[in-house]
């Protein structure tokens, strides 16, 4: 961010107290700190935890998490369950942070989740949704889209959990 959101003025580097230095509004007389949305990843687990959901969105052939943006006012663990419920028709029953990384693309900071979720049925998938389909770890490993987040963020839980 270079510039205030709210005047355009181009922002300067001040000292903050307790924060060091942050860019600053001459004209808004305000410090401007960054602005970046947030987001939940999921990696979805059957109850016995041999199975991971991936999902197929946007017309794109590749499996991806199921993921969602944070609804302001709410925190992410609420985001992990209705956004696993509504693009899967699935209730979250248990969730554990993983890890976090910046995805500068689309400006946002996304928090990885494992969630067991309380059965595999796939008849309430949301219509947002291409498709959905339960793998084995090492059939999830295989199909996940090569080089993205998702993958990135798959295979760290992965190495967590097994
Ligand atoms: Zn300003």
């Amino acid at each position: 961010m270079k510039h205030c959101y709210e005047c355009g003025t181009a922002l300067t580097p001040k000292e903050c107290e307790h924060e060091g230095t942050v860019p600053f509004c001459s004209s808004c007389n305000t410090f401007r700190f960054p602005i970046f949305n947030t987001a939940v990843s999921c990696v979805v687990f059957n109850k016995t935890e041999d199975k991971i959901l991936l999902i197929q969105q946007y017309g794109r052939p590749d499996y991806i998490l199921v993921a969602g943006y944070i609804a302001q006012g709410e925190d992410a663990e609420q985001t992990v369950r209705r956004e696993t419920k509504e693009e899967t028709g699935l209730k979250v029953i248990s969730h554990r942070y993983m890890k976090s990384e910046y995805y500068e693309k689309s400006n946002t900071l996304v928090f990885n989740y494992c969630c067991v979720v309380d059965s595999e049925d796939l008849s309430n998938i949301n219509h947002e949704i291409d498709k959905a389909d339960w793998f084995s770890i090492l059939e999830a490993k295989e199909v996940i889209k090569k080089g993205s987040l998702a993958e990135r963020f798959l295979l760290n839980a992965l190495k967590s959990n097994f």
